[in-house]
């Protein structure tokens, strides 16, 4: 199995990653990419790029180079057990691609319920196309519940090889995570969340995660980039044009 497109990376706007747009997109190129997706922080988290960053990039980051079409997005942070996140409709509309995700810096840990309670709230944002990294030990819910409502609110459950990589225990809840989505056939999106060029499209833990799982490759929507156009297109109408 192999990934067409990437679409949780970030680059050098937010200060704990470390090359810039053109790099990313080089570093997709060569990974034989067809597909990227920016996704810097969102202003609540402490590295974010100015608002300006979000407002400025449509404009500025040519849709295709180097092969590669280029989709200009966000990874939003959850701010609540109501599953608010730190970027207001005016803020998301104009972007094609919104990762939404917990971190420990602007979330505390909390109960299942709670956890539960925030995701299938967020599943109402018809702004949000992926749950990004949500194998996270610190923030557990009700996989059945809430990844079933991810299917039927259409949010990509993201296998994030960052984590995956780094993290044991993140690890241990995808294998769960997986199966039910397996089960339920739930797509899925796999994502370096790289911050540096380097890492742009490097996503063999999860590969192999999933391949040790026989998860089918029909459900990992970017295998395929045109699938992801189509899910973008859908939403958005036809930012390729
Ligand atoms: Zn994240
Ligand atoms: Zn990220």
């Amino acid at each position: 199995m192999f990934i067409q497109a990437d679409t949780h990376t970030h680059t050098i706007a937010s200060t704990h990653a470390y090359s810039t747009v053109m790099e990313m997109i080089s570093g997709a190129a060569k990974a034989g990419l067809k597909g990227l997706a920016i996704t810097d922080h969102a202003t609540a988290m402490p590295d974010s790029p100015h608002i300006w960053h979000f407002h400025n990039i449509k404009r500025c980051v040519p849709k295709k180079y180097d092969g590669v079409e280029v989709v200009c997005g966000v990874e939003a942070n959850i701010m609540d057990y109501e599953g608010n996140l730190d970027f207001p409709e005016k803020e998301l509309k104009p972007l094609d691609w919104v990762v939404a995700s917990m971190h420990m810096d602007l979330i505390k840990p909390s109960t299942v319920e709670n956890i539960t309670n925030s995701y299938l709230k967020l599943c109402e944002n018809p702004y949000v196309d992926v749950i990004g990294h949500c194998a996270s030990p610190n923030f557990m819910f009700d996989y059945e519940k809430v990844l079933k409502a991810f299917k039927e609110y259409e949010k990509l459950v993201e296998i994030n090889e960052n984590s995956i990589f780094h993290k044991k225990k993140f690890r241990e809840n995808y294998v769960e995570i997986i199966k039910i989505c397996k089960k339920y056939e739930i797509p899925v999106i796999v994502n370096s969340d790289a911050h540096i060029c380097v890492h742009v499209g490097q996503v063999g833990e999860s590969i192999k995660l999933l391949e040790e799982l026989n998860f089918p490759e029909k459900l990992v929507i970017n295998t395929d980039w045109e699938k992801v156009k189509e899910f973008i297109v859908k939403k958005r109408g036809n930012i390729f044009e």
